[in-house]
C-alpha cells in the first residue's frame, strides 16, 4: 500500500464558554487541524493536530515529498524518515507526526478490518474513564452565561458535571488566581464531593515555596496527584521532597530523554502521556511500558481534541495495563465535533473504546466543511493571552494573579 496524498483542513469548535488557564485562555473555541492521509488502495485515514490555519496546511502539504509512496504499515521506517531525532534539531516535526500516525494506524486498521487497539496489542479495557476537566471561564461572549470565577459557580458547575456524566475525579485546572484563592476553591472541592478523587494543575505557574505550602494544605484531601505546581525538573524535584502527594507532569517530561533523567534523579512520579505530544499512540505505548518497568505511574493527558484524538487518547488509554488513574479531556467543555452525530458519550464517567475498524470514528466531511468555514470567519487566537486582560502577560513563577472579586468582560 502506499500514501497518494495528505491533506489538511484547520477547523474551530466553539467551546461552551472561554477556558482561562495561567498562561491566558482557550478563546471560546478551540482550533484543530484535521488530516486525511490518502492512500492507491482507496482507504483514506484521518488524524488531528492542535491548533492550525495557514501555516499548519503549508506544514503538512510540506511532507508529501517525504511520504507519498510510503507504504502506512511502515511507521518505524516513516518515524526515521521524518523524525530523526538529531534532524529533528533543525525541523521539530514530533505533532506533525503524530497527526500522520493517527491516520496511518487508522488506515491499517481499516486495511485488515480491526479496531486500532488490536494493532497495539489488545484492549485490557472496554472503557477509559475520564476525570471532570474544571476550569475557571469567562462568560460566553454571544450569550454572556458559563462563567466560572466565585466557589459556588465552580461547585455548581462540578455537581452538574458530575450529573450529567458520572465524573467521580475533578481536576482543577488553576494558575489564575491567586494561590490562596485557589486553595480555597480545591478545599471546597474536596468537601462538596468528599468521596470523589482530586487534583490540581496550576500548568507550572507557582513558585517552588507556594508549591510547598499549596500542596502541604492539601495532603489530607483524596489527591490522584499534584500536576506541574511548579515549572522545571528541578523545582519539581524540591516540592516533591517536601510534600506527600505524588507528583504529575505533562510538560517537564514529554519525551523519552527527559523519562531517562526522571528515572535517574527522580522529580516527578506520574507521567501524563499525550498522544500528541509525544509524537504519535505508539510513542506514548512505549513510554507506558518504561513506566511499568520503573513503577512510575501513567495517565492520560488532554491538550484539547476533537474525536480523532480522543480516538486516538482511547485506543492508546485502552492497551495501556499500568493506566491507574482517570484520563483528562477538554471534550466536555465542547459544544459539537467533526464525528457524524456529534460528540462521543461519556457512561458513569467513561468513553467507550472504538471497536470498528481503524480508529473506529465515522468523520462528517460536511462537519469538518462546516467549522472550516467557521475558523475561516473567525481565525486562531493567541494561546498565551487572556482576552480579559488584554495587556497582561504572566511571569515565571507567576505572581500577576487574576481578581477573583473581579466579574470578568
Ligand atoms: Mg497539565
Amino acid at each position: 500500500m502506499k500514501i497518494t496524498n495528505i491533506k489538511s483542513t484547520t477547523v474551530m469548535i466553539p467551546l461552551e464558554a472561554p477556558l482561562r488557564h495561567s498562561n491566558g485562555a482557550h478563546w471560546g473555541r478551540f482550533v484543530r487541524t484535521i488530516v486525511e492521509v490518502e492512500t492507491d488502495e482507496g482507504i483514506t485515514g484521518f488524524g488531528e493536530m492542535g491548533g492550525g490555519g495557514e501555516s499548519a496546511e503549508v506544514a503538512f502539504a510540506g511532507l508529501k515529498p517525504y511520504l507519498l509512496g510510503h507504504d502506512p504499515f511502515q511507521l518505524e521506517e516513516m518515524r526515521f524518515k521524518i523524525c530523526n531525532p538529531t534532524a529533528s534539531l533543525y525541523n521539530n516535526r514530533t505533532q506533525l507526526h503524530a497527526a500522520i500516525e493517527f491516520a496511518c494506524l487508522d488506515i491499517m486498521g481499516k486495511k485488515l478490518g480491526v479496531p486500532v487497539h488490536q494493532l497495539l496489542g489488545g484492549k485490557v479495557r472496554d472503557s477509559v474513564s475520564f476525570a471532570s476537566y474544571l476550569f475557571y471561564r469567562l462568560p460566553n461572549e454571544r450569550t454572556g452565561e458559563g462563567e466560572i470565577r466565585t466557589v459556588e459557580q465552580l461547585i455548581e458547575h462540578c455537581r452538574e458535571l458530575k450529573e450529567k456524566h458520572g465524573f467521580t475525579t475533578h481536576k482543577l485546572k488553576g494558575g489564575v488566581f491567586h494561590p490562596d484563592y485557589e486553595l480555597e476553591c480545591y478545599r471546597a472541592l474536596g468537601d462538596a464531593f468528599p468521596r470523589d478523587r482530586l487534583r490540581f494543575d496550576p500548568n507550572a505557574a507557582l513558585s517552588v515555596e507556594d508549591s510547598i505550602r499549596f500542596g502541604q494544605a492539601i495532603e489530607g484531601l483524596n489527591n490522584d496527584y499534584f500536576e506541574d505546581p511548579t515549572w522545571g525538573l528541578n523545582g519539581m524535584r524540591r516540592v516533591r521532597s517536601m510534600v506527600r502527594i505524588p507528583t504529575a507532569t505533562n510538560t517537564v517530561v514529554v519525551n523519552f530523554e527527559q523519562l531517562a533523567a526522571n528515572i535517574l534523579n527522580p522529580a516527578v512520579d506520574v507521567i501524563l502521556l499525550d498522544t500528541t505530544f509525544w509524537g504519535g499512540i505508539r510513542p506514548c505505548v512505549k513510554a507506558a511500558g518504561v513506566c511499568e518497568t520503573f513503577q512510575l505511574g501513567v495517565a492520560v493527558h488532554s491538550s484539547g481534541e476533537l474525536g480523532i484524538q480522543l480516538a486516538s487518547m482511547l485506543h492508546m488509554g485502552a492497551v495501556v495495563p499500568n493506566l491507574a488513574f482517570a484520563a483528562d479531556a477538554h471534550y466536555h467543555q465542547l459544544q459539537d465535533d467533526i464525528l457524524e452525530g456529534g460528540k462521543m458519550k461519556y457512561e458513569n464517567g467513561a468513553i467507550r473504546v472504538p471497536d470498528g475498524p481503524g480508529l473506529g470514528i465515522q468523520v462528517s466531511r460536511d462537519k469538518i466543511e462546516q467549522y472550516a468555514e467557521m475558523y475561516r470567519e473567525f481565525g486562531g487566537y493567541p494561546y498565551d493571552r487572556d482576552p480579559s486582560r488584554p495587556d497582561w502577560f504572566p511571569l515565571v513563577p507567576n505572581e500577576r494573579w487574576a481578581d477573583h472579586r473581579v466579574k470578568s468582560i
